[in-house]
């Protein structure tokens, strides 16, 4: 069987950690959210009382990354997506995490990576690329349900400027800004519960590999 590699990018909050997870379950691969290794990266500078913008420090917290020792939990709060898009920001720390990222895109039979600029820079050749968005407004509500879930404090107009903040910053970027590949098929989730937009996803993936 040929390889699969899919590749799905989006912006903060848009579900493609939810629809990579899906699909890497239904077709049996393994799963890398790339945004894990910026949000840990940010995460250890924070640790040792850094700055986030210290690059040497950045750059030695990025490359002692394992991929299997990961505090989901601490990692996913709300700060922290805020941190890692400033370290994300610095062109040193992507370069160190080229690498690892591609080490795992190239193992067995295939691999699904979520994150800004897998189709654009990290895997160009994937089989699939999908661009995932849905409004700010839309996703400023589903992140405010997410955290509530969690018991975080979610005030809804302070996620809607969090998100509108993120969004600039992965955009403006000099180095591997936020903006789908070429070649990517855009999936707009705005109007598509979790189900819908697995679906959705799927019959994009199936298209590509016939
Ligand atoms: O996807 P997630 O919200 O966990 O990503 C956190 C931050 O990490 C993003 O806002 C972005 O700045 C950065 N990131 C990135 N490239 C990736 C994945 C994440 O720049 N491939």
């Amino acid at each position: 069987m040929t390889r699969l590699v899919i590749a799905i990018d989006g912006p903060a909050a848009s579900g493609k950690g939810t629809l990579a997870r899906r699909l890497a379950t239904h077709f049996n691969l393994p799963h890398l959210d790339t945004g894990l290794l910026y949000r840990a990266t940010a995460s250890a500078l924070l640790d040792e009382g850094r700055p986030l913008d210290d690059v040497e420090a950045a750059v030695v917290a990025a490359r002692g990354l394992s991929l299997t020792d990961f505090d989901d939990q601490r990692l996913r709060a709300r700060e922290m997506g805020e941190a890692a898009s400033v370290v994300a920001a610095l062109p040193e720390v992507r370069a160190e995490l080229i690498d690892l990222q591609r080490r795992f895109a190239r193992n067995g039979e295939g691999a699904v990576l979520d994150g800004r600029d897998i189709g654009t820079v990290i895997c160009p050749d994937a089989s699939v690329k999908i661009f995932v968005t849905a409004s700010a407004e839309k996703r400023a509500q589903r992140r405010a349900l997410e955290l509530a879930r969690r018991g975080e404090r979610a005030d809804y107009q302070s996620i809607l400027a969090d998100v509108k903040k993120r969004d600039e910053r992965d955009s403006a970027r000099s180095v591997a800004p936020l903006k789908p590949a070429g070649d990517a098929t855009t999936l707009d989730t705005s109007e598509l519960d979790i189900e819908g937009a697995f679906r959705a996803a799927l019959a994009i993936v199936e298209k590509a590999r016939q």
